[in-house]
């Protein structure tokens, strides 16, 4: 397949590991361990290729003043484009209504998702998400490292890159150095992995196929169909609709090309997290964003700004309270919203995630928790959807702030040039 780009490449594995699950059944899972390969690989860079690019950026951006406008923005992206996200969503599931009146038989959770939802709730879901902000400090931050505490690693490195800016020279230059070094290895090794994709695509879609089947829509379609339409209007109009507007001519279309890789893995990985080495990779070497921005942007935007997730969580918690029958009062559908919000800041940007902290949500406005049994049957083929729509979001996020700071992202203007191979 040497000649063609990697987004094709992508996509005829996909397409082939789908045929594959669907012909062979069971024995597709045969393929499995290329899906594990290639996710190990990603999960091994991840901590290092963070750490040395958001120090390296940090330490770009200097003084405070930079870095203090650059985390305005950023956050104000996260929190808009989320909640745009849920109102979509709210507006959909009122309006089709996927629960009424459904009769569903209850499903209970499996064991294991039953014990990950306890973990998570401890109590009020205040004290959960207050939970969250005490966990981002780290006692140590190389056992942050060596746990993967994604959230605790980024405030570390933000921390670090940050006083590297108010120390004098030469210390100054060599750390930065030492850093950027650092940071450029391991963009080598990144490529080197991505060009592992189309095979761990195969291996993950074909175990996906394989252990699923195709047919479990049959009894939530409605409901999934209500999602997945949230999804498509927020993917499809919302985010390009921005791009344009706030980016400042930025050619939606463009944009969308420079990020095929990443956005398909981020479909088949169900992974924000190990498809962020494929995001930077893509933002910085497609659309052409600095590192400067795009180490900043997008590590915290793969753990907390996830506006498929925001969505979906919205519309499963209406969706379950409709089929119970339960009518949410215009408050308590204002605590949902609220609720998505946080809790899309709260998961972490792995498989499943979402599920697990729907338990929040259904605390809050005093749903029976089994209720998440209700949405488990077609939650994989939703979290590959939520999941490339989170990554969509950051990548969008990245181009939009990079705009704002004065870059020019000539590849993703509507008469720009394309570059080498990629976009
Ligand atoms: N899998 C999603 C992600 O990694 C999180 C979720 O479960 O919604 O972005």
């Amino acid at each position: 397949m040497r000649g063609i780009k990697l987004h094709w490449q992508i996509l005829i594995a996909l397409l082939l590991a789908v045929a594959a699950g669907a012909v062979l059944g069971e024995k597709a899972l045969l393929f499995q361990p290329l899906g594990t390969l290639f996710l190990k690989a990603l999960n091994m860079i991840i901590v290092p290729l963070v750490g040395t690019s958001i120090v390296t950026g940090i330490a770009k951006i200097g003084g405070g003043e930079g870095i203090g406008r650059l985390g305005l923005k950023t956050f104000f992206y996260y929190i808009t484009t989320s909640l745009f996200a849920i109102l979509v969503g709210l507006a959909l599931v009122n309006l089709i209504g996927p629960g009424r009146g459904a009769d569903l038989g209850l499903k209970a959770p499996t064991e294991e998702l039953a014990r990950a939802m306890q973990e998570h709730y401890s109590g009020s879901p205040w004290r959960t998400i207050l939970g969250v902000l005490t966990r981002m400090i780290p006692t140590n931050p190389f056992r942050a490292m060596v746990d993967g505490e994604m959230l605790q690693i980024i405030l570390f490195c933000l921390l670090f890159g940050y006083f590297i800016t108010q120390v004098p020279d030469p210390y100054r230059s060599r750390m930065a150095g030492l850093f950027e070094a650092g940071f450029q290895i391991m963009m080598k090794l990144t490529h080197f992995i991505i060009l592992f994709a189309p095979i761990g695509v195969f291996g993950l879609v074909a175990k996906m196929v394989a252990t699923s089947g195709v047919g479990v829509f049959r009894d939530l379609g409605l409901y999934a169909i209500t999602v997945l339409a949230g999804l498509l209007v927020h993917a499809c109009v919302t985010l390009p609709g921005l791009l344009f507007l706030a980016g400042r001519g930025v050619s939606p279309r463009k944009h969308l090309r420079a990020m095929a890789s990443a956005l398909l893995t981020a479909f088949s990985t169900s992974s924000s997290s190990a498809t962020l080495p494929l995001t930077m990779d893509s933002v910085e070497e497609n659309a052409g964003v600095s590192n400067r921005i795009s180490s900043f942007v997008l590590p915290l935007g793969a753990t907390i700004n996830m506006d498929g997730t925001a969505l979906y969580e919205c519309v499963a918690a209406m969706f379950i309270a409709q089929a119970y029958g339960v009518h949410l009062s215009f408050g308590q559908q204002f605590v949902v919203v609220i609720m998505a919000l946080l809790v899309s800041i709260g998961a972490a940007g792995i498989p499943m995630a979402g599920l697990v902290m729907m338990v929040v949500i259904l605390k809050a406005v005093g749903l029976p928790l089994e209720g998440v049994g209700l949405i488990l049957a077609v939650d994989r083929i939703l979290d590959m959807c939520r999941t490339t729509v989170n990554v969509w979001s950051d990548s969008c996020g990245a181009v939009i702030i990079a705009r704002s700071e004065g870059e020019p992202l000539t590849r993703l203007m509507p008469q720009g040039t394309r570059r080498r191979g990629g976009a």
